[in-house]
């Protein structure tokens, strides 16, 4: 087993709210106090300079695709975890969209069999809140819970029968499973494809108004308060959202929200050449809404960043606007554009806390045992260079699709070394 030194390092870990220099120490798969504590006779002691780098507990992207069982022309579980790694995730959440849905406890099963011979991150599966996601029965909540899921969501679909959504949360407080959902109200999105507003007239494509999300919003922040339970909204992308969870949170309501890279990193002007790797769900807004989630994420109403990773194959995605699927592949590209973005340009929050959306927050959510360095805890560890200068190249990514608006871009930050229970699983 693994035993390693991490050396001179600036060790940020937000759940033991440690910010210093010094090492870090790994003995079989676990993070020990000190060099005398690792007894490995053995094998030899590794040895890894982070003078100048991060040393952060290994980072949590909670809103991932993998595509397995189903789609593996898009993405497998192992190329998923490959494409974590290379971002610096640790451990990812993998949505239940899958083919079969992952509305049962086989599915389930079988998505962690999987991961356990192929993924070299730690891939932890939601299921479904409706059966086939189809909201229109219940999934066994209770079974999905005791399959091992960490949630439950309908991500890609919303559940619009609102009685029906108040039975899953209240199932999901009975058996201890949070519950995150995809805000999306079907009749007032249409068949709406782009943001509703100037570009949406100007390119004549269906608009995908944001009251869409904010209706959505505010019915979960509602079922929250009624059922006691908490809800977390995933992918907010409008500033009527951002508004609504901020008044929520400062009443006590049980709400929390999430933010994906390309929701800040870009606006809704980007898909006026109908690059079909600007369409996603929801869809790019404008600028006044990028502003608010800055907002949003600077005073901690939204408290979880994340990718929203959705690889597809170019062929799905090289046809007319409309026909395309929503989504662009996330794992690879979001650290380095939020901090980018978040730490370098706007300065809106500073590293730590950015580590802290990756780490405390997302464990704490969704109560997992990770996202900290504690002595005793699997020593899962991101090593962060957030000067470092590149250009992202779409070709060189590990998954298995391209589909990425971000090609070329040229970011300050990025992860160096992704570390899963002491073990290296990629270096840059
Ligand atoms: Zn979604």
């Amino acid at each position: 087993m693994s035993a390693a030194i991490i050396r001179d390092g600036r060790i940020i870990d937000p759940a033991n709210k440690r910010d210093d220099r010094g090492d870090v120490y790994i003995n079989n798969g676990v993070i020990v106090a000190s060099k005398s504590d690792i007894r490995n006779p053995k094998s030899e002691i590794e040895e890894i300079d982070a003078k100048g780098l991060i040393i952060s507990p290994g980072l949590i992207d909670i809103h991932v695709h993998l595509r397995e069982p189903g789609f593996s022309h898009k993405e497998t579980i192992a190329s998923g975890a490959r494409a974590a790694a290379a971002g610096g995730f640790t451990t990812i959440v993998c949505m239940p969209n899958t083919s079969p849905a992952a509305d049962n406890p086989a599915t389930i099963a079988w998505i962690k069999d999987r991961a356990a011979e192929a993924a070299c991150v730690n891939v932890l599966p939601t299921g479904a809140i409706s059966k086939n996601i189809a909201g229109e029965e219940l999934a066994s909540i209770g079974s999905l819970g005791r399959a091992g899921v960490v949630a439950i969501t309908d991500d890609g679909h919303c559940v619009q029968n609102h009685e029906l959504m108040r039975r899953a949360v209240e199932y999901a407080r009975m058996v201890g499973l949070p519950v995150l959902d995809h805000c999306q109200d079907y009749n007032l999105v249409g068949n709406g494809v782009v943001n509703e507003g100037y570009w949406s007239t100007l390119l004549g494509l269906p608009g995908w108004p944001a009251a869409g999300e904010e209706a959505i919003v505010m019915r979960n922040i509602l079922l929250a308060e009624l059922c006691d339970h908490h809800i977390h909204c995933q992918h907010i992308s409008a500033a009527g959202s951002v508004r609504l969870i901020r008044e929520a949170r400062k009443r006590g309501v049980k709400i929390s929200g999430e933010v994906c890279t390309h929701h800040i990193a870009l606006t809704d002007e980007a898909i006026q050449n109908f690059d079909t790797n600007c369409k996603m769900n929801p869809p790019l807004r404008s600028k006044s809404d990028v502003a608010a989630i800055i907002e949003g994420i600077s005073d901690g109403t939204l408290s979880i960043l994340c990718s929203d990773h959705a690889p597809h194959a170019g062929f799905e995605k090289e046809v007319e606007f409309d026909q395309a699927p929503f989504g662009i592949v996330g794992l690879e590209t979001e650290l380095g554009l939020f901090i980018n973005s978040l730490v370098h340009q706007h300065r809106k929050i500073d590293i730590q806390r950015l580590i802290e959306m990756y780490t405390l927050e997302p464990a704490r959510l969704l109560n997992l045992q990770a996202g900290t360095l504690s002595v005793g805890a699997a020593a899962d560890i991101t090593i962060i260079d957030p000067d470092l200068e590149w250009t992202v190249r779409v070709d060189q990514f590990e998954s298995l699709s391209r589909n990425s608006p971000f090609d070329g871009w040229k970011l300050k930050g990025r992860a160096v070394r992704t570390i899963v229970a002491g073990k290296t699983v990629w270096s840059l």
